[in-house]
C-alpha cells in the first residue's frame, strides 16, 4: 500500500513494496499498480 509521509509541510507518498517515494498520491497509486515489489529496473 501507499504510505503518506510528511516532510516540512509537504506530503510524500511512499510505495511500501519498493520504497520509491512519489510527490502525489495518484502517482504513488499508479506506480503501485505495476510495482513488482522489488527494486524496479527504472529506479536509480
Ligand atoms: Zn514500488
Amino acid at each position: 500500500m501507499v504510505a503518506a509521509t510528511q516532510v516540512e509541510q509537504t506530503t510524500w507518498y511512499r510505495c511500501e513494496k519498493c520504497g520509491l517515494v512519489l510527490a502525489t498520491k495518484l502517482d504513488a497509486e499508479q506506480h503501485e499498480e505495476w510495482c513488482a515489489g522489488d527494486l524496479p529496473s527504472y529506479c536509480w
